[in-house]
């Protein structure tokens, strides 16, 4: 048992302090502490020891030094069970420190409010760190917090133990203590990687700044935390969250997907909006005005666009917000949105709504990874767009001028979908989505019926994969994928080719007079 006698205190977040330093003080705990933590104390009536007082030295240099002294850190590092490091200690006149509250500098929130360079640098604590690594080090001996949330628990096993501190809290805060310092050195060389942001993406940046923790993982069982990198790119990671509540792990992987998606449609050629659910979209639609693409996105699939995710490509207007606040919506992103589409949202309390400022470039050179156990996965962003300029007709039929823009469009969202993917398209709007099947012609099937429920929920005589266009994700490795294109009605279809088979797929496409095209460009997505 390490009875608590001295502790030290130097905190740049003073909630809790007073309370807590009053019951360390009723245990009759000697107080120490820096300028500013040692005035908050006096103020409230406590007595405290300034560190300068205890170690002799004065704060010097702007407050860059404060606790830097051996009988600071010989205080914090002596063990009490070596007979020579506690002779050391009595020849150097080092009394033992048991308690070490440190919060450090606020270096993320100063980075967060834009502040300059000279101020940022001003905001790295050395000092803090420096104690708070000490007395992780020698948590056999000595308590560390550094953050308020731990002050009770402290204080609850100082009850539970006549004023001693137990083994197993002091590894518990010492483990926290070294992830704060880790943390804060990420955010500290992310702020920098950023400032010299010459050099990305060849310099992968992953062991970036950590943004934020996130309430829990995929799963409420799974903790999970936002890393950023740094990559100056407009999406989640650098948008404005206007309204709503937090953003989940699950949020931001959708909403990403989402925006990712929308980013593909040029609003120079017209509105865009993208429906997304489990990160696969679910209905992509460009428009005369964004209320119309909003419309034709949602009659893809209504069923599954409930509780979805929305991305829009250019400014969110009134008209299009109460269109989508009338069904349950997690997350709205925009590049912008206007007063009165705010203001229509702002009644949605827990509806997330995300402005980027802008859409990333699509074709931009970047990194994805994804983990392995004991490895990560690393490859450059799949970067190749739709362009039918590069389309190979193999069939007798070439396919007429909506349907090429219809087939362009179809390859672009098949792009973003999970494989194996099948992308029903007709006049610039998604009708059918078939995702993350292990076979084709189950996503073909998939795609189809959820055509058929989407046409009869709107009481359609027939699903709108009549006279549609498809595009697959990668080749038909038998004609049964595009024999269910062909009954569900598509007149052509997009996919990259290089099967053994394709002289089977093109034949079956001729017998059913449809036009095919190869694009010689596959879009696994896994
Ligand atoms: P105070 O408000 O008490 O004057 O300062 C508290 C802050 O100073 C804490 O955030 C603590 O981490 C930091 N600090 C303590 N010792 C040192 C030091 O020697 N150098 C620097 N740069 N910061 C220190």
């Amino acid at each position: 048992m390490i009875m608590i006698a001295r502790a030290l205190l130097s905190v740049s977040d003073k909630t809790g302090l007073v309370e807590f330093a009053l019951a360390l003080a009723e245990r009759g705990v000697e107080l120490l502490s820096t300028g500013g933590t040692a005035k908050a104390l006096r103020d409230a009536g406590l007595k405290v020891i300034e560190v300068a007082d205890h170690t002799g030295s004065p704060e010097i240099l702007d407050g860059r030094v404060k606790t830097l002294h051996p009988k600071v850190h010989g205080g914090l590092l002596g063990r009490r069970d070596v007979a020579d490091h506690v002779v050391q200690m009595q020849e150097h006149g080092i009394g033992n420190i048991d308690l070490v509250v440190v919060n450090l500098y606020p270096f993320e929130a100063t980075v967060a409010r834009g502040a300059d360079w000279d101020e940022t640098i001003e905001n790295i604590d050395i000092g803090g760190p420096a104690m708070i690594r000490s007395a992780a080090k020698n948590h056999d001996h000595v308590t560390v917090v550094v953050e308020p949330a731990d002050y009770k628990d402290v204080l609850a096993d100082l009850s539970a133990h006549g004023g001693a501190t137990t083994l197993g809290l002091r590894r518990r805060l010492a483990a926290k203590a070294y992830a704060r310092t880790a943390a804060y050195d990420a955010a500290i060389s992310g702020w920098f990687a950023k400032q010299l942001d010459d050099t990305f993406p060849e310099r992968l940046s992953l062991a970036g700044a950590r943004a934020a923790m996130l309430r829990y993982g995929e799963n409420p069982h799974q903790s999970a935390a936002l890393y950023v990198t740094g990559e100056k790119r407009p999406g989640v990671a650098t948008a404005k969250q206007l309204q709503g509540k937090e953003l989940s792990y699950n949020n931001l992987n959708d909403t990403d997907a989402a925006f990712e998606l929308v980013a593909e449609f040029d609003p120079a050629e017209g509105p865009a909006v993208v429906i997304v659910k489990h990160a696969n979209p679910c209905g992509v639609a460009t428009g005369e005005t964004l209320l119309d693409a909003w419309d034709k996105a949602l009659m893809c699939d209504p069923v599954s666009a409930f509780g979805g995710i929305v991305a829009v490509n250019s400014t969110l207007d009134k008209e299009t917000a109460e269109a989508i606040s009338r069904i349950f919506t997690e997350v709205i992103v925009a590049p912008e949105a206007d007063e009165d589409a705010r203001a229509v949202l702002a009644a949605k309390k827990n509806l997330r709504l995300l402005v980027t400022g802008g859409l990333p470039d699509p074709k931009a050179p970047g990194l994805v990874a994804k983990t392995l156990a004991g490895a990560l996965l690393v490859q450059t962003r799949d970067t190749l767009g739709a362009d039918s300029a590069r389309f190979e007709v193999k069939t007798k039929r070439s396919p007429a001028e909506q349907e090429i823009a219809d087939l362009e469009f179809a390859v672009k969202v098949a792009k973003h979908v999970k494989s194996n993917t099948i992308v029903f398209a007709k006049n610039g709007a998604t009708v059918g989505i078939g995702a993350g099947q292990m076979s084709r012609v189950d996503s073909a099937r998939i795609a189809f019926r959820k055509a058929q429920d989407a046409a009869k929920a709107a009481g359609l005589e027939e699903p709108l994969t009549k006279g549609s266009v498809a595009a697959s994700d990668a080749f038909f490795p038998f004609a049964d994928g595009l024999d269910v294109l062909v009954e569900a009605g598509a007149t052509a279809v997009a996919q990259p080719g290089g099967s053994i088979r394709d002289g089977e797929v093109i034949a079956a496409a001729d017998a059913a007079g449809l036009a095919m095209v190869f694009t010689g460009e596959r879009h696994f997505r896994h």
